[in-house]
């Protein structure tokens, strides 16, 4: 019989992350990448860096973090570096929260959230969205507050906005609104992955400087997703500096790369924007495209404002990840629904013609 090793045991039963399918040769809409690889600028400065990569990077990504503060009207000391943004996620609970705090979010959110919530040995409390599909705020203000009245510390907070995988955003005066309910020592984590992609709200930045400034307010971004370097996993954040201190006493060291470093770099320059941002309105507009011509066939499309559109199949959804796949199309399927990643012209088009087919059929 084989040894059963010392392994936390509350793992044995966990969920594990489960990415995005990818069939040969099929579409594939599951992961909310970018259609286009890295500019050629971005990929000459990679391969550059490349041949120094006996070297360890610098640490404190100190170029990178000058000039993303620069960017955003904020110092160095306010930005944070990560092995993707996800890494960023789950330092954030490390660095807020001991064994058995709340991470409190929204449901259905990020799929990565209770998975690290869990590593972090933190306590995952999901809020339903509400029937659109968006976040219902007042409801997660009331659960903190049962939460610390029953003695739960609460650690941290998620805002994903827009919302992975539903598409929806949330409107600002709902934000001041939550903000001003919460403690302002619960630090709350506005993610912006999609931020880009957002033609509705303004952004995070609000909280982090100037008049409407709040101490316990994080901004996510990253550059895996408008900035098409998934691959190469650099995600950052905006906080006050006590937080970006914290989360730093919990970060592995090294954690990007030089060779990320450089493309995000790379990818900052002003000659780099035209053509990123002309990706962006790409997909911003196949977007209204898709959403006009799902809703025309009476789909359960959800307005977004993220790179991916989510119908809400319900039960219904396997059948449609299977009639999909027998199309060489793959999504992201959830017990509620369908997420698809809006993609270039051409394969918007292929999905366009298999959700005609399967609209006639269901
Ligand atoms: C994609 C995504 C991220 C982070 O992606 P990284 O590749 O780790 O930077 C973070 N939050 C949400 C909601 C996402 O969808």
């Amino acid at each position: 019989m084989i040894r059963s090793m010392r392994i936390r045991p509350d793992l044995a039963q966990a969920a594990r992350y489960v990415p995005g399918k990818s069939i040969p040769d099929a579409i594939k809409l599951a992961s909310n990448e970018s259609a286009y690889g890295p500019l050629p600028s971005v990929v000459a400065a990679l391969t550059e860096e490349a041949s120094g990569a006996n070297r360890y990077p610098d640490p404190a990504g100190t170029l990178l973090r000058a000039r993303l503060a620069a960017r955003a009207g904020l110092q160095p000391e306010n930005v944070m570096l990560g092995n993707g943004s996800v890494s960023l996620c789950l330092h954030l609970v490390q660095a807020t929260c001991s064994p058995g705090d709340a991470v409190v979010f929204a449901w259905r959110s990020f799929e990565a959230y209770p998975i690290l919530a869990r590593t972090a040995m933190a306590r995952a409390e999901q809020v339903p969205l509400d029937a659109g599909g968006r976040h219902d705020l007042p409801a997660m203000a009331q659960r903190i507050e049962e939460l610390e009245a029953a003695g739960t510390r609460v650690g941290l907070v998620f805002v994903c906005n827009p919302n992975n995988p539903t598409g929806t955003v949330v409107p600002d005066e709902e934000i001041d609104a939550f903000l001003d309910r919460v403690p302002d020592d619960i630090t709350v984590v506005l993610d912006e992955a999609y931020r880009e992609f957002n033609e509705q709200e303004s952004d995070g930045l609000r909280y982090l400087s100037g008049p409407a400034a709040r101490p316990n307010v994080v901004v996510l971004r990253t550059f895996s997703k408008a900035y098409g370097l998934a691959g190469l996993r650099v995600g950052y954040g905006f906080a006050g500096e006590q937080i970006v201190d914290a989360v730093s006493a919990v970060t592995l060291p090294f954690s990007v790369t030089s060779v990320a470093q450089r493309a995000a770099l790379a990818s900052l320059e002003d000659d780099a924007w035209p053509e990123l941002s002309a990706r962006v309105e790409e997909v911003r507009s196949e977007r209204a495209r898709l959403i006009a011509e799902l809703r025309a066939l009476g789909l359960p499309v959800l307005p977004s404002q993220g790179n991916f559109v989510w119908l809400a199949e319900a039960e219904r959804t396997p059948a449609l990840d299977a009639f999909l796949h027998a199309r060489r199309l793959v999504g992201r399927a959830f017990p509620e629904g369908m997420r698809l990643t809006v993609s270039s012209p051409a394969e918007n088009d292929a999905l366009l013609a298999a959700l005609r087919d399967w609209a006639a059929e269901r």
